[in-house]
């Protein structure tokens, strides 16, 4: 997402940085530079244009100050980021519950925009904080999209008012209302309507939108877009806001190849904040939109806040707290606690998505890796641990030839996998009880990462999970008092 985006403005800061006073001449240069990036990310003229003018304004005026600062460079990055910040919206925006329930919301948006996926998504995260939503099928026209929406809604176990079957059948408007008076009846606190799209913007469907909504009067409507389509979202968001009108913005397909243009130019083009981002086929591939957050990774600074949101959801706090005090208590971690570690990473998603998140990992070699990562490695690495039996769990040692050759075929795997695993768990056993000796009492950054897994060369090996949430890395010992020794020996 956004990675040329992204390339080219670390591109531009490196040559910044560089410098150590900053003149007039180095201000219009950046800006340039700038301007060019986003020009090519598709972002509209009218915002580019605006962006370079608060950022050279901006910089040029605070110049004389930036000068006196230690590092000039880096107080231009900050006014960029505060910019990109406020391009994208300022600040996050949440739904507003309507003070009489049920809350009605609205979806609209072009055919294909990913409005029914959204409306699981949607359903989904507003249920998982505790809310009672009912999904509503009211796209009467795509082929098959009440099917679709009554098994997403089946699959959250939210149900879906659907008295019609769609398909060209059954009048959308009637659909709405009675599906709004429905939830009303049967106390949800919640309704998001789902409605039809066409392939491109025309008068009929917008006054069947504008009908729908009239008759329903939503609380919050939600313009649902593809980010993929760049500019064309800003043109077609337009055309929604003057025929049917909305609240706010969800941006769909930002796991693609999206490069920019939608997200940072549509909420200053519309007057609408972006209010969600959905970032994949699946019902959880789904968040709030942060703008801070946004701009941290187009920036290169990565977004460790979401990614620690996903670790704590995924992780069972229950687990986490037996295995630190298993570890402060000297016993050993096992292949089934690093089981459990492994179940947890696959309920945060994909790794590379993961992996993406940490600062400066979307750029230059560091990306090549990244796409080199292998997603599988995690299944493996869990089918070869489940082959084992609970004794080899707990005790590896116990693992002699004969047992390795049964691991291996259990799990569809070679003998030098599981060998592998093996080695680098034991090692992994090995530095925590070397830890401990030493006095840390919090478990090694890297714990939550599989000890078999091959993490790309360079990006922390074993430790490349960092910290789990809530908790700071153990200081590392040194060995010497003498510092040149020191760093002689950290290498
Ligand atoms: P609708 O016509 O607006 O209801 O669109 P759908 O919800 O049927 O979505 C159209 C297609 O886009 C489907 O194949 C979805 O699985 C896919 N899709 C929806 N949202 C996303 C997303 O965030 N990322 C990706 N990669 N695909 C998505």
């Amino acid at each position: 997402m956004f990675d040329s985006l992204s390339a080219k403005f670390s591109t531009a800061f490196v040559s910044l940085r560089k410098k150590g006073r900053i003149k007039a001449d180095d201000v219009a240069e950046i800006a340039a530079e700038i301007k060019l990036a986003l020009l090519d990310s598709d972002v509209s003229l009218e915002v580019t244009e605006n962006f370079i003018a608060r950022i050279s304004e901006r910089t040029l005026e605070a110049l004389p100050d930036i000068n006196k600062g230690i590092n000039p460079s880096q107080q231009i990055f900050d006014i960029v980021h505060e910019e990109l910040v406020d391009i994208l919206g300022g600040s996050a925006r949440r739904i507003r519950y309507s003070k009489r329930p049920p809350t009605v919301i609205l979806l609209t948006g072009l055919q294909g925009a990913g409005k029914t996926s959204l409306a699981g998504k949607l359903a989904k995260y507003l249920k998982d904080q505790g809310n009672t939503p009912l999904l509503v099928a009211s796209d009467l026209q795509r082929p098959n999209a009440v099917t679709q929406l009554q098994v997403v809604g089946e699959s959250i176990s939210v149900p879906v008012f659907a008295p019609e079957p769609g398909n060209g059948v059954g009048d959308p408007i009637a659909v709405a209302k009675a599906g709004v008076k429905f939830a009303a009846d049967k106390l949800h606190n919640i309704v998001i309507v789902d409605t039809a799209g066409r392939l491109g913007v025309d008068e009929e469907l917008m006054m069947q939108a504008k009908s729908i909504r009239d008759a329903i009067t939503p609380d919050e409507v939600l313009f649902v877009v593809d980010a993929m389509i760049g500019q064309d979202a800003v043109r077609t968001a337009r055309a929604f806001l003057e025929g049917v009108g909305f609240d706010g913005i969800v941006l769909t397909k930002l796991d693609g190849d999206a490069r920019g243009g939608a997200a940072l130019s549509i909420t200053k083009s519309t007057g609408r904040p972006i209010m969600f981002a959905a970032t994949g086929e699946k019902v959880g591939d789904f968040d709030l939109f942060y703008p801070e957050r946004m701009a941290s990774r187009i920036l290169g600074l990565g977004d460790v806040a979401t990614l620690a949101e996903q670790a704590k959801k995924a992780f069972d706090n229950e687990a986490a707290a037996k295995l630190e005090s298993k570890f402060a208590s000297g016993e050993d971690f096992t292949l089934d606690d690093f089981l459990q570690q492994l179940e947890a990473m696959k309920k945060m998603g994909s790794m590379t998505k993961l992996l993406g998140m940490l600062p400066g990992v979307n750029s230059g070699a560091m990306k090549k890796q990244l796409e080199n990562f292998d997603e599988g490695e995690l299944v493996r690495t869990q089918a070869i641990v489940q082959s084992m039996t609970p004794v080899e769990r707990n005790d590896p040692k116990v693992l002699n030839g004969s047992r390795r050759l049964r691991i291996a075929k259990g799990s569809g795997r070679a003998v030098s996998e599981v060998n592998n695993l093996v080695d680098r768990f034991t090692s992994a056993q090995k530095m925590m009880r070397q830890m401990r000796a030493s006095g840390g009492r919090s478990l090694p950054p890297g714990m939550a990462l599989p000890p078999g897994m091959a993490l790309p060369p360079g990006m922390g090996g074993n430790s490349a999970a960092g910290p789990r949430p809530g908790q700071t890395p153990p200081k590392k010992k040194s060995k010497s008092g003498n510092p040149a020794k020191r760093a002689a020996e950290s290498g």
